[in-house]
């Protein structure tokens, strides 16, 4: 099937300014590198990320689904499918007493600043995490002791024969930076939460205590894509990468942050090959020097490190 002809089908299911093709990944990842994909698709109802994940199945065509693009590594040589991304036309936010539901591309901290409105304790570990809820959901994203699975209750997700499903508490399987919205492919297209009622100034003052923070301690003025690895058991990734000498060590235009060393930066020309070597180089002086094996919590598209 013809390029042409794909996107035309795609935009009669979308709509105009929903698709589009040869898109570089740099714009819509926050560590701004990769090669481009060959079309991206966003949908604006939850009915049009059924539509169109049926037509992809249908036609035997790759894609890959993606929020705010704030964990993913896309290669340099590009995707050759539709990324599909579920972001901020998708992100309706509603509450209703102790529980706030939200559709998969709201953003962390809109649903957090939601909660805080409601004086809902519980997310407040979230509110500087700069991924979309459903992101969020499928990395059990966490931060500060507080993690995703501790407030979801329930999703609602698509699977990979186009079923609606709904999971509940324990069905999300949920694991240490990781759930089965990934093992089984799943696309969450509303999240939710259940909370506590709590007192609106404590709740701020500790959103306010874990954004400083970040601020403090995470290079956040520059291109990145989080913590690169997991919390290997008994020890900090960025303390052992620190001690091993690794402060600042360059590849290309990839640097170990000066700031955070789990941190690595794009300081300015980085390709992903630069960002993949580094990765490679930090893990085996890492693994050399100390025996710890770093397991990667980003998510490197097409490729394994
Ligand atoms: C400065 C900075 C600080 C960060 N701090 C933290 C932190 O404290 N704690 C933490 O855990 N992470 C942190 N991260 C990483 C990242 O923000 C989280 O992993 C976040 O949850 C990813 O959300 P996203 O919408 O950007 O997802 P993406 O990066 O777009 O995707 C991540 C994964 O989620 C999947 N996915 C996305 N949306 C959906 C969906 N609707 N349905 C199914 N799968 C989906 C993708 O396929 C992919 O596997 C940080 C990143 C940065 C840049």
């Amino acid at each position: 099937m013809g390029d042409n002809e794909v996107f035309r089908d795609m935009v009669s299911i979308l709509g105009e300014g929903s698709v589009a093709q040869n898109v570089s990944m740099k714009q819509y990842t926050s560590i701004r590198t990769g090669g481009e994909a060959r079309f991206l698709a966003e949908p604006d109802s939850t009915e049009k990320v059924l539509e169109i994940l049926e037509y992809l199945r249908k036609k035997h065509l790759e894609f890959y689904i993606m929020g705010n693009g704030t964990n993913l590594i896309f290669p340099d040589s590009g995707y050759d499918g539709v990324v599909i991304r579920i972001g901020s036309k998708l992100s309706r936010i509603d509450h209703v007493g102790n529980r706030i539901t939200a559709q998969a591309g709201a953003s962390l901290t809109a649903v957090s600043a939601i909660a805080l409105e409601s004086g809902l304790e519980g997310l407040e570990f979230a509110s500087g995490i700069p991924g979309t809820i459903g992101g969020a959901v499928s990395m059990n994203a966490g931060a500060y002791g507080g993690e995703m699975s501790h407030v979801v209750a329930e999703t609602l997700c698509v699977d990979e024969l186009g079923s609606i499903i709904r999971l509940k508490g324990e069905e999300h399987a949920f694991g240490y930076r990781k759930s089965r919205i990934q093992t089984d492919r799943l696309v969450v297209l509303e999240v939710t939460l259940l909370l506590r009622p709590g007192d609106k100034a404590d709740i701020k003052r500790r959103m306010d205590d874990f954004n400083g923070r970040r601020r403090e301690k995470q290079p956040l003025n520059m291109p990145s894509a989080g913590s690169v690895f997991k919390r290997p058991e008994g020890y900090f990734a960025g303390q052992l990468i620190q001690e091993c000498g690794l402060k600042g060590c360059t590849i290309g235009g990839a640097q170990v942050s000066d700031k955070h060393c789990g941190f690595i930066v794009n300081l300015g020309n980085a390709t992903s090959q630069d960002v993949l070597d580094l990765i490679r180089y930090v893990r085996k002086t890492v693994y050399e020097r100390t025996g710890v094996l770093l397991e990667p919590e980003v998510r490197i598209i097409g490729g394994e490190i």
